[in-house]
Order: C-alpha cells, then structure tokens, then sequence
C-alpha cells in the first residue's frame, strides 16, 4: 500500500469516455502504482509508486468543470486499491454528484471490501483459472488466492460488474478459458468479456514479436 488521504498518485487522466463505464459518459482517473507485474501489462509506466504526474487537486478541479457533462468517474490503474487514500478520493468526486467506477485487478481483497459500499460499478480481471496459472501471468506468487477472494467480495456485494479476461494465446490456452468459465459459473458470476491481447505498450518483446507473428490481435482466439 502507498500514499495517505492527502493526495491519491495519479498517473494520467482522460476527461471523457464513452466506453470504461458502460453506459456512461465518464472521466478516467489513472491511479499511479501496482505491485503485480502481468506479462501483458500495457500500461509498465503505471506500475512504479512515483507519485504520478497529476496533481491530484487539479484532477478534482477539471471534474468540477465537467460535473454537468459526466455522469461517472472510473477510478482505473495500476491498481488503484493499491493506494490507501482512494476511499477519501472517491468520497471527494461522489461530493461533486458522479457516480464511481473502479477498474481492478482484484490485488487487496480486504481494501476492495472497504471500497465497495462507495462504487457503483467494478470491471474486475479474471486473468486466469484460479490456481498457479494465475501467478504465470502476474509474476506474483498466489495471486489467483487475492483475485478470487476480490470476486467472492463482488459478488456478495452486489454491486454491478463486469468480468474482463485478456487473451495471449501464449498465456492461456483454450483449456485454460474453458476452466475460468467453469469457475464463474461455479460462483454465479456472468461469463467474463474476452479481450485480445493489445501490443501497444506492453514492454513484453516476447509476447509482442509472437502477436505480430501470427497476427493474434487481430485473429479470433481458436476458444472464441
Ligand atoms: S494488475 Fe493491471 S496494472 Fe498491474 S501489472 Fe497487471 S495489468 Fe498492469
């Protein structure tokens, strides 16, 4: 965990979206820090805790600008349940009337369930079957024990969600998407949404090179 109430790490910022909440015309704040370090990860700069390059009182100040054009914002990352000041971040932009979106992966089960009671929707990760398959796409051992508790949490909560699974078929084989939609129908939840893998970013040359070589991104998984 990092930071304080006093000033959430902000790592970018996009002032209006149409597609990271569905149905909403939205802001995304990007929360600056992660302590996993998934293969595909395209977003590498988001991972150090440097302290961001946004301040986090002018992010408020450009949503008090739009707060008569957005209907949400999405806190996205990193991880943004990584920084212990995010419930003090949400509260300030629910004080200005959005509603609140969080993108995670599911890292801190327990912060995730401090949270949750302020969030009006969560697109949680499932990167893999829940088991040591987990951890080969995080490099972060018993991951999948975190990401599995956070669904659990979600799902009790019943807060509204979505399920979102990225796709290298270098990382997860159809078997492997077979075992994760077992899993969620196990636990009630709606199927997951399959997203290709995007090269753009990721700082894994292997999983790019293997992307351009057999055209992944732009070809249907063999699962799909
Ligand atoms: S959890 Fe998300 S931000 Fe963190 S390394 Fe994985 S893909 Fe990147």
């Amino acid at each position: 965990m990092a930071s304080n109430h006093a000033s959430l790490q902000v790592g970018g910022f996009v002032p209006f979206t149409t597609v990271d909440y569905p149905g909403h015309l939205a802001a995304v704040v990007f929360c600056q820090g992660c302590v996993w370090r998934c293969r595909y990860c395209h977003n590498p700069h988001l991972q150090p805790f440097d302290g961001g390059r946004w301040s986090w009182e002018n992010i408020l100040a450009l949503l008090a600008e739009r707060k008569n054009f957005l209907e949400a914002v999405v806190f996205s990352g990193g991880e943004p349940t990584a920084q212990a000041c995010l419930p003090w971040a949400m509260r300030a932009v629910r004080d200005l009337g959005f509603k609140i979106g969080l993108h995670t992966a599911g890292i801190f089960p327990e912060f995730l369930a401090g949270v949750l009671p302020l969030v009006d929707w969560v697109g949680l990760d499932v990167k893999a079957p829940f088991d040591e398959r987990y951890d080969r796409i995080t490099r972060k051992k018993d991951s999948f024990d975190a990401s599995a508790e956070s669904l659990r949490l979600l799902l009790a909560s019943g807060v509204s969600y979505e399920l979102r699974t990225t796709v290298h078929p270098e990382l997860l084989s159809p078997v492997d998407l077979a075992a994760i939609s077992l899993s969620l129908e196990s636990l009630g939840a709606t199927p997951t949404n399959i997203q290709p893998f995007r090269p753009e970013g990721c700082a894994d040359s292997g999983l790019v090179a293997a992307d351009r070589a057999v055209g992944a991104s732009k070809q249907p998984h063999p699962a799909l």
